[in-house]
């Protein structure tokens, strides 16, 4: 073969690094009860205490895919594209090695007219990102992660994506739900409106028997407060198991 004639093999970049890709219907916050295709980013920094999928923390290179390869599972476990809501994962997907490749995935999807979530930690407002997805559900830490959420950026969605984002809070006990209830009234004063739904999730931890009194505290606390929030339970944990993955 001349040297004008030679294939050059140009490597595929595996640079989406996936947990998983699986059809599931939605078992918690305001899309309870819609089948969507989830994509795991495989990835996160955050160390919550109290994670659920912890198997996702891990940076494994082993676990990369290109972005075609993405767009073909998404297609296939939506029955040929007929399921068209996606739920963009994690880990954490905005992280900042992920941002490049959820980007590439979002603009790969809009163009096929895909409905697309992104679920985000609460710790980054990732504009490129947001601009471009149909919703965004935000996480507010509360002290049983660990984690701190600041309400900088919960004022900035409130400032720039009103319409399209919901607050997700995991209440474990009382200081979660009051800590929580604390931010709202923080922000009641500096904002104009909360007119987005702010979800509380009662914990539901792994190994553990249907958490039937926390969820009635959760309940009953959120009525003393004047009914701020929505309390939406973890259906697929109801249905499943808490252990059970990819469900
Ligand atoms: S952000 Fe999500 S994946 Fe990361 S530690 Fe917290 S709960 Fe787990």
């Amino acid at each position: 073969m001349t040297g004008k004639n030679r294939l050059i093999m140009m490597p595929i970049k595996k640079d989406h690094l996936i947990n998983s890709i699986y059809r599931a219907t939605e078992g918690e916050w305001v899309s309870l009860g819609r089948p969507q295709i989830f994509v795991r980013y495989q990835g996160c920094a955050i160390g919550c205490l109290n994670c659920d999928s912890k198997d996702t923390w891990d940076f494994s290179q082993d676990m990369g895919i290109n972005l075609e390869s993405v767009i073909s599972k998404v297609h296939s476990e939506g029955f040929d594209g007929r399921i068209k809501n996606v739920s963009i994962t994690g880990g954490d997907p905005l992280h900042p090695s992920h941002v490049p490749h959820v980007l590439a995935l979002v603009k790969a999807l809009k163009e096929k007219n895909y409905y697309i979530n992104i679920e985000a930690a609460g710790s980054r407002v990732v504009d490129e990102i947001f601009d471009l997805v149909d919703y965004i559900s935000f996480d507010f830490k509360t002290p049983s992660t660990g984690v701190k959420t600041p309400l900088k950026n919960i004022q900035k969605m409130i400032g720039q994506y009103q319409s399209k984002f919901q607050i997700k809070a995991v209440i474990s006990d009382r200081t979660d739900f009051e800590a929580t209830l604390e931010a709202y009234k923080s922000l009641e004063k500096t904002e104009t409106s909360l007119n987005f739904p702010w979800v509380l999730t009662p914990c539901y931890n792994t190994e553990e028997e249907f958490p039937m009194s926390r969820f009635m505290n959760v309940l009953s606390w959120n009525e003393e407060a004047g009914g701020v929030f929505r309390v939406i339970g973890q259906q697929h944990k109801w249905v499943w198991g808490p252990d059970q993955k990819q469900v």
